[in-house]
This record gives structure tokens, sequence and C-alpha cells, in this order.
């Protein structure tokens, strides 16, 4: 199974982005109306500048209090996230979420970005194939 599989499995939304000067308190109602827990953080709209996950905003809320929320999102992102490649197997993003400690993978494709993934995307297609291997394993012992 590869991302490009992964991808296809998924409602085909486009991703949402904000631009850096957009403020927390924008992304909070964004990531509140649209029920996700990341933004990419795209100046270009093509291009992923940084990632913006609800983590980096509790974080932040814990530390300083509400006076974040009319920051830039620029100032809580991390900046040039980790991505992958559409031919890159499920096995291998699993590995890079599991090291990087994150759940959220953009997909670029010569430069632009083409989808995100989430550690919960990729279990449910390693499950769905996971599942078909075994009725066709059972099929071959039971003769079908
Ligand atoms: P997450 O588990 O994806 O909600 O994110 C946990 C932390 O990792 C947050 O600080 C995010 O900003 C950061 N993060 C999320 N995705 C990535 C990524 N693809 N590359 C680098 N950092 C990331």
């Amino acid at each position: 199974m590869i991302v490009q599989q992964i991808l296809k499995s998924k409602a085909d939304t486009g991703v949402l982005t904000l631009k850096p000067g957009a403020l927390v308190s924008e992304a909070v109602a964004v990531l509140s109306d649209k029920r996700i827990g990341t933004i990419v953080v795209s100046e270009s709209g093509t291009t992923p500048d940084g990632i913006l996950s609800e983590r980096d905003i509790v974080r932040e809320l814990g530390k300083r209090g509400a006076g974040c929320m009319d920051e830039p999102i620029s100032t809580l992102m991390t900046a040039n996230p980790v991505t992958c490649g559409r031919d890159d197997s499920a096995d291998k993003v699993l590995e890079m979420m599991t090291e990087g400690r994150f759940r959220h993978l953009p997909v670029v494709q010569d430069g632009a970005m083409i989808g995100l993934i989430s550690i919960g995307d990729v279990v449910k297609a390693r499950l769905a194939e996971l599942s078909m291997e075994k009725d066709a394993l059972q099929g071959m012992i039971m003769g079908h």
C-alpha cells in the first residue's frame, strides 16, 4: 500500500491552508468548524511553509494564556514540516510519524502539496488491506 492509494480512499476535499499572518484565533475557528486537528500554513497555498496542530495551540495556552490568540500563527507553527511523496509506502509514513512524534504529513509532488494524510487515514487503510489479505488467505485454504 502506498500514499497515493490512501489519498484515493479519502474524500477529495483538497488541503485546507492558512497564511502565516492569519491569527491563532482564526485558526482555532477553522479547526473547530471543520473538526480537524491540524492546519497547513502556506503563503502560496501550494508549498507547506509550516504546520499548526491543536497541540501547538494548547501548549501555548497552557504556558501564556489566551494572549496567544491574537498572534500570527507563524509564531506557533512548526516551520518546514516533514513531508512525504505519493509513492512512499504506508509502513514508511507510519515510521516517519512514530519517529517524529506527529500525526500528520503533507504529501508533496514536484514541489506542490497534493494532499495531507493523518495517522488515522494510514491505520484505516492498512486495516482494510490486512482484512482483504486475511479473506484471500482463508479462501485459498478453504479452496474457494
Ligand atoms: P500532531 O501530532 O500532528 O498534532 O503534531 C504534534 C507536533 O508535531 C506539533 O508541534 C506539530 O506542529 C508538529 N508536526 C505535525 N506534523 C508535522 C510534520 N509533518 N512535520 C513536522 N512537525 C509536525
